[in-house]
């Protein structure tokens, strides 16, 4: 459940009510790295995994914290 709106049923399906801050979690984005869908677990994610993170932002393997991107 969502601490942030009134979360409403529609279809079956949980939504969030327009305008939600936390509304993100719930829509999935394209990997900057490698262009596949993921759900981010967090608001500034911008990959998929963390290689995509470690190859986009140029860090060595192993440094990006794995929980970050956690399905
Ligand atoms: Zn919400
Ligand atoms: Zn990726």
């Amino acid at each position: 459940m969502c601490i942030a709106c009134e979360v409403v049923r529609i279809n079956g399906m949980l939504c969030h009510e327009t305008g939600c801050p936390e509304a993100w979690k719930d829509y999935a984005r394209e990997c900057a790295w490698c262009g596949a869908d993921y759900r981010p677990t967090y608001r500034e994610q911008n990959c998929c995994s963390t290689e995509c993170a470690e190859a986009y932002y140029g860090l060595p393997e192993g440094s990006v914290d794995p929980a970050d991107y956690a399905a």
